[in-house]
């Protein structure tokens, strides 16, 4: 109640203040801006979140969590319909995304991740990654056999996860589906005349409402991001990814993520269950379309052609990886894991062929006054390494830990100090994940005989080099 009172209060001043002819439009502008809170109707919130996906979704719930942050208003909205699941669906959608265990820690935080293994996951324990130029080969394994790698899970579980958990919250968190923004005004750093002190927000059904902290999780075409003229780096990808379910052959244990670098693009096969995997095939857009035009049959023996099929090695290439091989060996003789086969591909979902064009995009700024962008909003990346909702979750678990504490202290949580801390905290982490995912792709794009050699000579000496393969799977566990 208090926050509302002091709307008015605040126009008071201003309407003191300001008594110049020049400035009475304004102020009568904020009057009848003021009239409409005090009518209820523009409401003000401590944060808005714009955007209720995986990311959006995960940020409301951790804030409203969070007990220092108990008696803010927090709405999330969302323009799409609310995605409840009263019963987990017979056969496994297409999109699906591995969930790094630093995700699945912040998942179990704001309790979704709960609901998510009464419902449907898969965890893995192993990573092959090979290339299809040489056959150099990485296995990322834990040795631990507790310990996962990662797990596979619905995207749409994890938002009916999130979901559910949202709607067991008190009523600090409101949530409005069916809710596009169609406009945001922005305050000024400085408290100016022509400033309205909090950022405005207004829906496509003209109900406006009013937050002190503007959180943009709005996807890779973030309205937020575009209407505050953030500089984005941005490239579409020369890829689309065909995504499928896939039934195998014969039922296996599955706990491997599989992934084959074609010069054409990644192809990977994530488990889902004993029988089936998920299917994300990056290509060639003409590729793409015609993989989406193939009867089942044909698409089927694509599929286990790409993980199969030598078309694309070379005796030199050959020769010379298995000389660098058998030298390293002689070095490091306990190192290096043995190669495993994939399980082949029997058949495909019913209607679970789908393509989405690839690219990458990252916001040179994360912050403005009173507005932070997360998740797809602020970056976005290739799914080669299975890092996008992770590094959004991230997002969350930092910037919800940053509120909490300006919270604690009593200060404004739209202020920059730690919003700024928000930003250089993920632009540390975000950046060199983005750059490593960027690199390679534009390293395995190419069947040229250096590039082949450099890349499989590199392969071959990290996957005999235990340490530094911990490193980097502890980098993309966070
Ligand atoms: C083929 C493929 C495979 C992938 N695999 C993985 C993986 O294995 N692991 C992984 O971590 N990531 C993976 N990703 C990336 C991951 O899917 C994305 O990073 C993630 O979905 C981004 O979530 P988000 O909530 O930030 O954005 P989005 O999912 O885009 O959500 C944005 C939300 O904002 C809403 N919205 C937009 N505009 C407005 C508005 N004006 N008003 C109100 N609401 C609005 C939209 O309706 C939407 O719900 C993959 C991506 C692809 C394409």
């Amino acid at each position: 109640m208090h926050k509302l009172s002091k709307a008015p209060l605040a126009l008071n001043g201003l309407g003191r203040c300001f008594i110049t002819e020049k400035h009475l439009s304004v102020v009568r502008n904020l009057r009848r801006g003021f009239v409409c809170t005090e009518q209820g109707k523009d409401e003000v919130y401590d944060v808005i979140i714009s955007g209720g996906g995986m990311v959006g979704s995960a940020m409301a719930c951790s804030l409203g969590m969070d007990p220092n942050l108990v008696g803010k208003k927090i709405l999330l909205l969302e323009a799409g319909n609310k995605k409840v699941m009263e019963q987990v669906p017979p056969t496994y959608s297409t999109r699906v995304s591995s969930i790094s265990p630093g995700s699945a820690t912040l998942l179990s935080g704001i309790g979704a991740w709960e609901h998510i293994t009464k419902m449907r996951y898969k965890p893995y324990k192993k990573m092959q990654v090979w290339d299809a130029c040489s056959d150099a080969l990485i296995t990322f394994d834990k040795e631990d056999v507790q310990d996962e790698m990662a797990y596979i899970v619905e995207n749409d579980i994890i938002v009916a996860a999130i979901t559910k958990q949202l709607d067991s919250l008190p009523d600090n968190v409101q949530v409005k589906y069916r809710s596009k923004v169609v406009k945001y005004t922005w305050p000024m750093p400085h408290q100016a005349a022509e400033s309205i002190p909090w950022v405005l927000v207004t829906l496509a059904n003209g109900e406006t409402l009013q937050t002190k902290l503007l959180i943009g999780a709005d996807g890779p075409n973030s309205m937020v991001r575009k209407g505050l003229g953030i500089p984005t780096v941005k490239w579409n990808y020369d890829q689309s990814a065909v995504v499928a379910v896939l039934h195998l052959s014969e039922p296996t244990e599955n706990n491997v993520a599989w992934q084959r670098f074609l010069p054409t693009g990644p192809i990977a096969m994530l488990p889902l269950s004993d029988t089936e995997s998920s299917l994300v095939w990056s290509t060639s857009h003409r590729l793409a379309e015609e993989l989406l035009e193939l009867d089942e049959e044909s698409f089927v023996d694509a599929i286990n052609s790409a993980f199969w099929s030598n078309e694309n090695q070379s005796e030199l290439i050959e020769t010379a990886g298995s000389v660098f091989r058998s030298a390293l060996s002689v070095i490091m003789p306990s190192a290096g894991s043995p190669r495993q086969l994939p399980p082949s591909v029997a058949g495909i979902g019913l209607k679970t062929r789908v393509m989405f064009p690839l690219g990458m995009g990252h916001a040179s700024e994360y912050i403005r006054h009173r507005v932070a962008l997360i998740g797809d909003a602020a970056h976005r990346v290739h799914p080669l390494a299975g890092q996008g909702a992770n590094l959004g979750f991230g997002d969350v678990a930092c910037l919800t830990q940053l509120l909490s504490q300006a919270a604690f202290n009593g200060k404004d949580l739209g202020a920059m100090q730690h919003l700024l801390e928000y930003e250089t905290d993920r632009q540390r982490h975000n950046l060199p994940m983005m750059a490593a995912i960027d690199l390679m792709k534009r390293l395995y794009s190419t069947n040229a005989a250096p590039v082949v050699l450099l890349r499989t000579f590199g392969l071959q000496a990290t996957n005999m080099l235990p340490a530094l393969k911990e490193q980097i799977m502890a980098f993309a566990s966070k």
